[in-house]
Order: C-alpha cells, then structure tokens, then sequence
C-alpha cells in the first residue's frame, strides 16, 4: 500500500522518468487498491470540470480527488489540444500535482501523459483479472490508436491468450497494432468484426466512436468485454442491446451512467443506475462479480481523477526513490 511521500520540499518527475519508473505491475496494483477503496467509500472524486477555452480549439480540465487509504490528494491539470500533432507534439497533455494531504502543501510536479495510457491499460487489466473466464484464450482489439498498444501488453499478462484479433474503423493504424503484438510473441490477426465478436473471449474496445460497432448478437457466451474509449456524453462503442445483456461494472457508477457506455442504455430505459456495479466490489470480496461460464461481463471504464493520482504518487515515490525526480526546496 503506498504511503505519504516522505520528502522535504517539491518532487518533479518528467514522461521520461515516469515512463522509467512505473511499470505495468506497479500501475496495476494501485488502480487496483484504488478501486478497492473507492468501493470502500475511503476514496473519493471531485467533480470534473472540463471547458472548450475558445483557442486552439483545445478542451481544458481538472480531475482531482482523495484517497483516504493511500494519503494521496492532488488534481490533473490538462486536456487536448487537437493541432499539438502538426507541432510535433501529442494531443493529450496533462499534469499531475499532488499536495501533502495533512498541510496542503505542494509536494509533487508529475507529468501526466504516460501515466494517463498505463492507467487506462491498468484499468481494463484489473477487470480481465477479476471478471474474465480464467480459460480465456482469444483477445480482441477494437481500435488500434495510441492507447490499443497500452492495453494490448497489459491485457496479454493476465490470461494465457494464445491469438489477438483486430477490428479498426481506420485500417491503415491497424500495422502499429500488429507491430507490438509480434514484439509480444502473440499472433495477431486482422478481421472483420462479426468474426471477431465469435472468436474473441475478451474484447476491449478503444476508440473513439459515437456510434455502435459491436451488436449483442456476434458475441459468444461467457465473453468479457472492457470498454474503455467512451469517456463523453455522445460517445458509443458497443449497442445498448449488448450493454442490457451483460452483468455491468465500472471504475465510477455516476461517470458510467453518465459519460460512459452504459449512458445510452439508461436513456432507452433498458437498464438502471442500479445495474451498474463498481469494480471496487468484486476488488474487495463484497461482490461474486462474474458467476458462470456463459455470463457476458461488461467493464464500463470511464477513467477516474483517483487513477492517475495514484499512478502519479508512485512516480513521486519510485522517482524520489532511486534519485531520478529533480527535488527543489519550497
Ligand atoms: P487515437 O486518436 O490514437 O486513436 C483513436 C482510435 O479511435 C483509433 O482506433 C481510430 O481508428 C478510432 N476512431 C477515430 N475516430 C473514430 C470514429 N469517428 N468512429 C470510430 N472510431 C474512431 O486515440 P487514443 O489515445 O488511442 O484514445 C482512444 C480513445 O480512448 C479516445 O476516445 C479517448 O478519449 C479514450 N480514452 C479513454 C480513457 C479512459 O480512461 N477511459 C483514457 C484515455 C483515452
């Protein structure tokens, strides 16, 4: 369990060094435990704010919360500015801060970019550890952008798959996809989606789409599915049908009904609030999560404030460590 950053003055750790320091294993056990004390009710998050600032037609925001059990409090600052690309640069930019809960002093500069794609790989990790079948043997991706190549090398640790398959709108980004499954050692092989949907045992799918692109009736029984792109009101990646059909999890009830997957089915009225279980449960013991070979399992993964708080705490810790993180005097 992580503790209290024990260092005088401010920690600043840069991408290079986070992407040195955490690893998938330490990304996966604090999105994990932070699940965990969320469903505990011994973590919590703040409201989101997020705004179109009329320049560069960029969206700016704030994720932040606390988390009792682990003594992290801090906010990420950034968003997306869609012309970074043209500049060289990547379109999410963002940075964590995080303050001395018992003071409210500044105690760490994070960068926030690389801890965003392990989080969110972590995060659908978590749910194939806890909810898919253990003899789970075909993965398959939905989307080959930047973070599919995150979630691709973290769901292939938590079950013996033996086959990736892929499905993307845009076929060309599909090569980027295949690259890391060759560097994994999996086959992989490109289809289209009603064969993925047959072969697949769990589907993650991570997009950025705003309508359906998997019906209820390609998949098999017993499939997990971690959704992971639709983190906005509008957005959509698998049909209400499927999401009515599955047992429901999330990271975050109110995110899910709200801004992720299962928003569409709670306005056709197919399921409720209460379908909608968190992670958390099943993390602590206080849910069976799935209870059969044939029961469809969907993870609603909307990306929570506490996610990167926590990946950002362990950068501070791992950084100040091993005496990678540049320490200034407050
Ligand atoms: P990216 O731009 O690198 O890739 C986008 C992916 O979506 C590609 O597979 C592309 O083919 C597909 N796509 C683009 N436009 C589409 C459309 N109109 N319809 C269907 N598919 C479309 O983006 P990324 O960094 O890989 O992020 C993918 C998604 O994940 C984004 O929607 C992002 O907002 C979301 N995301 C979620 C979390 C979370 O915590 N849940 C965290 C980070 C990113």
């Amino acid at each position: 369990m992580l503790k209290k950053l024990d260092t005088d003055g401010l920690v600043i750790v840069t991408e290079e060094v986070c992407a040195k320091v955490v690893d998938r294993a330490l990304a996966f056990n604090a999105v994990q435990d932070v699940f965990g004390a969320m469903a505990r009710g011994d973590a919590y998050n703040f409201p989101v704010i997020r705004e179109a600032i009329g320049h560069e037609d960029a969206l700016y925001g704030f994720k932040s919360g606390f988390d009792k059990a682990g003594m992290v409090l801090g906010v990420k600052a950034g968003g997306y500015w869609p012309n970074n690309m043209a500049k060289g640069i990547i379109n999410h930019q963002s940075t964590v801060f995080l303050f001395d809960p018992d003071t409210g002093k500044l105690k760490a500069l994070v960068g926030g970019n690389y801890l965003t794609a392990i989080r969110t790989a972590a995060s659908s990790a978590v749910s194939i550890a806890q909810l898919s079948r253990k003899d789970s043997k075909v993965l398959g991706m939905v989307g080959a952008g930047h973070q599919s190549t995150f979630q691709l090398r973290a769901a292939v640790e938590q079950r013996d798959f033996e086959k990736v398959v892929c499905w993307n709108p845009h076929p060309e980004m599909i090569p980027n996809l295949a690259k890391v499954a060759d560097e994994i050692g999996v086959p992989f092989e490109a289809v289209e989606r009603e064969q993925l949907g047959a072969e697949a045992d769990v589907i993650i799918t991570i997009t950025s789409a705003f309508e359906s692109l998997i019906e209820a009736d390609w998949i098999k029984p017993g499939t997990h599915l971690a959704c992971m792109g639709t983190d906005t009101k509008g957005k959509q990646e698998v049909s209400s049908e499927l999401v009515a059909k599955a047992t429901l999890f999330t990271d975050e009830v109110a995110q899910s009904t709200t801004i992720g997957e299962t928003q569409h089915a709670i306005a056709a009225g197919l399921i409720s609030e209460a379908d909608v279980t968190p992670i958390g449960k099943v993390i602590n013991g206080d849910h069976a999560g799935r209870t059969s070979d044939d029961e469809i399992t969907l993870f609603d993964g909307t990306g929570v404030g506490l996610q990167d708080l926590a990946v950002a705490a362990v950068a501070a810790q791992q950084a100040a460590a091993t005496g990678e993180a540049t320490q200034v005097a407050l």
